[in-house]
């Protein structure tokens, strides 16, 4: 079969070329950011797309940068070492170094975009628990023009997310940190760092209210314990005006096991990832709640 390649030069023309390739292969093409997952997904005969358009040259892909309100840009072409050894990102969100540093190799490292790990959606990807957490806004641009989306709608099944076909996510938009704000990343893998099939991550952003020592908000995103990377949403209230300890960390459990459904594979049933998935929170939590000047 027939397969075609472009290399548009900008971010408009990639958007055009994306439209013809989506019409003319009736949805069967795809970008190409790092090539990583594709590369694996044809491999093992997942996937054939008949058109190739590759964005990874795109300067308007690229770059981290501060924005107007304090917050943080990554374009959606970063690598993940780029986003892990930015001092910008140390800076503000350093969490976001701590969840790159726990990816796969330095040669996954090196190739894979934190974009297209978000775009392929995979339930086990670290960076969507991350951007979840934070609360990120993920801006696409598609022939209508930027639609901006809150990473916590943005994850809509397996391996689908909120992106229309002939979109494409150009930056990962960051609010600006708060006081007393403290965030931490947590993962669980029993195997190797290259194999991250069965794994379970966790992302907290959680800000304290020095004067009752209890949290004020908290973000809180899920890897590897369901079809999706997960937005804890329940499990989030249950945290809300509560200081860290036995009796939340026990309503947490009660709340994050009803909240979740991860799938049984061939390392772990379902009830001993609900059981890690607890037992990771609970740690980031109190990790995050340190970092945001709360004691123990
Ligand atoms: C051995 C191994 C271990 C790994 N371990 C981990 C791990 O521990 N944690 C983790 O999080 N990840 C892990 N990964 C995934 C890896 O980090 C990559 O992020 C991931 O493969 C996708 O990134 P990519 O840039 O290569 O995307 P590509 O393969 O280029 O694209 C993936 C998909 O996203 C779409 N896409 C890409 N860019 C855009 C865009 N800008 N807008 C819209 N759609 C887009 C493409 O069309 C394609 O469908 C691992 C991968 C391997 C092979």
């Amino acid at each position: 079969m027939d397969c075609r390649y472009s290399r548009p030069e900008s971010l408009a023309e990639a958007v055009a070329v994306l439209c013809e390739a989506q019409e003319a292969t009736e949805g069967e093409a795809h970008l190409v950011a790092g090539g990583v997952a594709l590369g694996i997904l044809m491999n093992e005969k997942l996937l054939a797309p008949r058109w190739f358009v590759d964005v990874s040259r795109l300067a308007e892909l690229k770059g981290i940068e501060a924005s107007e309100d304090g917050g943080l840009r990554i374009g959606a072409g970063c690598r993940h070492r780029e986003v892990e050894r930015s001092p910008l990102v140390a800076e503000r969100y350093a969490i976001l170094a701590e969840m790159a540093a726990e990816i796969a190799c330095g040669r996954i490292k090196n190739r894979g975009t934190i974009g297209g790990n978000i775009c392929l959606a995979d339930p086990q990807g670290d960076p969507p628990v991350a951007v979840i957490a934070l609360r990120a806004t993920l801006r696409a641009l598609g022939p209508k023009g930027t639609r901006d989306i809150p990473a916590t709608d943005f994850f809509k099944g397996l391996y689908e997310t909120a992106l229309g076909p002939d979109e494409i996510l150009q930056e990962i938009r960051l609010p600006p940190p708060q006081a007393n704000e403290g965030a931490a990343f947590g993962k669980f893998s029993a195997r190797r760092a290259m194999d991250y099939s069965s794994t379970i991550s966790v992302a907290v952003r959680l800000t304290r209210d020095p004067a009752s020592e209890q949290i004020l908000e908290i973000g809180l995103g899920l890897g590897g314990s369901g079809e999706t990377p997960i937005w804890a949403k329940e499990t989030e209230k249950a945290f809300i005006g509560r200081r860290p300890g036995d009796e939340c960390f026990a309503l947490m459990r009660e709340t994050l096991f009803a909240e979740i459904e991860p799938l049984a594979d061939d390392l772990y049933s379902q009830d001993y990832k609900r059981h890690v998935a607890a037992v990771i929170m609970k740690r980031t939590v109190e990790k995050a709640w340190q970092r945001s000047g709360g004691t123990a």
